[in-house]
C-alpha cells in the first residue's frame, strides 16, 4: 500500500518551469576593443569578453538560446512555462524604438514556441518591454496590441481581449488536468515608480478591481515585485500606495492564492506576506535573470549574478509548491570551454531542509537565514547565482532579512531600526564592561 501511495503522489506532483530577464543584447560581439563589445555596458570597458557573455553586458543570444535548450534537455515537458518579462537590453530609449521591441519580444517568443511547440506558455510584460521603458499604460497601446497577437498561440480570446483592452494583464485556466486553479499575469509595470503615466491614478487599467473579482484559486505571476531590493537598502520598485493596496489584496485573499512568482531583481529570493497577527500567509518567488548584466543601480555593490533558470514541483490538486530547483551556467568557466553545461544549483528542500514551498516552510527558510550564519551564506551565494561569494556581513544580514520578511513600506523601515538596535547592542556590552573594569580597578586599586 506504502508503494501505491508513494506511486500516487509522484503522479500528482507536477513540474513547471520558469525564465525570466532573458535581456537579449543584439550587439554583443566578443571583440577585442573593450569599447565594442556591448551597448548594454554604456561607457564602461569591457576587457576579455567571452563568446557566452560578460558581467557587465546584457545575453547575447548564443547565452538565451542555450538557456532555453537547457531547460528543454531538463524538462522536455512541463506542464506549463512561466516567462516572466524583460526581453530588451539595458540601453538608452533611442538605441531602441518601438519596432527594435516589439521585434525583440517577437524572436524571443518565437524562439520558446520553437524549443517548446506544445508547451502553454504563460508570459508577462516586464517594465523593459515597451517603449519608452517603464511607460506602460493603463489603457490601450500598439504595442500591446502587437504583443498580445505574437502570444495568440498560448493565449485564449478572452485573455487577448483584456490584454488589448488596455493593462496587458489576463487569467486563463491553469493548464493542469486535476486542477480548477487559474494562473494569473498581472501587469504590475503599472505600479512601478519610474512609470509616469500612471503615477497620478487609483487603480490604473482597473487592474486592481478586477484582480479581486477573478481571484478563485490562483497562481498569481508579474515581473515588477512589491516591497524592496534586497541588494539596495530602502529601494522600493512601486509606489507606496499601489505597494500598499496590493499587500492588502494578498492578506484578505490569501487563501486562494497558492503562489507568486515574479523576476524584476536579476537575483534569487523570496517574499513573506504575513496575516496581522503574524502568521505566515502567502508566500512570492522572485527568480534569478538569465541576463547576467552587473546593475548600474547607484549604491549596489557587484550587482551581477550568474545566468539561473528554475523548475517548480507543485501539486496539481492544491497548486501547492512541492520543490523548487534552480539550474545555471557559470559564466566564466562557460567562456572557458566550447560547450557549457547548465548545472543543478540547489534545490529548496534539500538546501534547507525544510518539506516544501509553503509560506510556513519559507518562514522557515527565513528564519534559518536569520539565525544561523552557514543558511544565510548560502541563501546569500544563491542570491547572485553563484556569482558573488563574499561574506553576508550584518548589515548585509538585514538588508535581505528585512526586504524578505517586510513588503510594506512602513514595516520594511520598523525591522530596519529594530535589527539596527540589534547590532548596536554587541556595543553596548563592550561599553558596559569597559565601564565596570574602569570601576573594579578603582575599587581595588588595579
Ligand atoms: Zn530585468
Ligand atoms: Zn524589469
Amino acid at each position: 500500500m506504502d508503494l501505491l501511495r508513494f506511486l500516487l503522489l509522484l503522479v500528482h506532483y507536477k513540474l513547471t518551469a520558469a525564465d525570466s530577464d532573458l535581456h537579449l543584447d543584439r550587439d554583443y560581439k566578443a571583440v577585442s576593443d573593450p569599447l565594442q563589445v556591448c551597448p548594454s555596458a554604456g561607457s564602461q570597458p569591457v576587457p576579455n569578453a567571452g563568446a557566452w557573455g560578460d558581467y557587465l553586458c546584457d545575453s547575447p543570444l548564443i547565452l538565451i538560446n542555450s538557456s532555453i535548450y537547457a531547460m528543454k534537455e531538463i524538462l522536455p515537458d512541463p506542464d506549463f512555462i512561466l516567462w516572466t518579462g524583460d526581453d530588451t537590453p539595458h540601453v538608452p530609449n533611442e538605441k531602441l524604438g518601438e519596432t527594435t521591441v516589439v521585434a525583440i519580444i517577437s524572436q524571443l517568443s518565437n524562439l520558446i514556441k520553437q524549443v517548446f511547440p506544445d508547451t502553454k506558455v504563460y508570459p508577462a510584460m516586464g517594465n523593459h518591454d515597451f517603449h519608452p521603458k517603464h511607460q506602460l499604460p493603463g489603457g490601450t497601446s500598439s504595442i500591446y496590441n502587437e504583443t498580445a497577437e505574437l502570444w495568440r498561440p498560448w493565449l485564449n480570446n478572452d485573455s487577448i481581449l483584456t490584454f488589448k483592452a488596455g493593462g496587458a494583464f489576463y487569467s486563463e485556466k491553469l493548464l493542469s488536468p486535476d486542477t480548477q486553479g487559474r494562473m494569473i499575469v498581472l501587469n504590475t509595470n503599472l505600479y512601478y515608480d519610474k512609470n509616469e503615466q500612471t503615477g497620478s491614478l487609483q487603480d490604473p487599467g482597473g487592474q486592481f478591481q478586477w484582480l479581486e473579482d477573478v481571484l478563485t484559486k490562483v497562481y498569481i505571476a508579474g515581473h515588477v515585485p512589491p516591497g524592496f531590493f534586497e541588494k539596495k537598502r530602502s529601494k522600493p520598485w512601486f509606489r507606496e500606495n499601489f505597494n500598499k493596496r496590493y499587500t492588502e489584496i494578498i492578506q484578505k485573499h490569501h487563501r486562494v492564492i497558492a503562489a507568486q512568482f515574479f523576476g524584476h531583481h536579476h537575483t534569487d529570493s523570496f517574499r513573506m506576506f504575513y496575516s496581522d497577527p503574524g502568521s505566515p500567509i502567502s508566500i512570492m518567488f522572485l527568480a534569478p535573470g538569465v541576463t547576467p548584466w552587473k546593475t548600474t543601480l547607484p549604491g549596489v555593490r557587484n550587482g551581477a549574478n550568474n545566468p539561473g533558470i528554475r523548475i517548480f514541483n507543485y501539486d496539481r490538486g492544491t497548486l501547492q509548491v512541492k520543490d523548487m530547483v534552480t539550474y545555471y551556467l557559470n559564466l566564466t568557466h562557460a567562456n572557458m570551454v566550447v560547450a557549457p553545461k547548465w548545472e543543478k544549483e540547489y534545490s529548496l528542500r534539500e538546501a534547507f531542509q525544510v518539506p516544501d514551498g509553503s509560506a510556513n516552510s519559507m518562514h522557515m527558510v527565513l528564519e534559518k537565514i536569520q539565525t544561523d550564519k552557514r543558511s544565510l551564506q548560502r541563501y546569500y551565494q544563491y542570491n547572485s547565482v553563484q556569482y558573488d561569494l563574499s561574506d553576508c556581513d550584518n548589515n548585509c544580514r538585514t538588508d535581505h532579512v528585512c526586504a524578505i520578511r517586510e513588503v510594506d513600506f512602513t514595516k520594511y523601515n520598523e525591522c530596519l531600526k529594530d535589527r539596527g538596535s540589534v547590532s548596536a547592542l554587541p556595543m553596548l556590552t563592550l561599553l558596559f564592561l569597559c565601564l565596570l573594569s574602569g570601576l573594579l580597578r578603582n575599587l581595588w586599586g588595579l
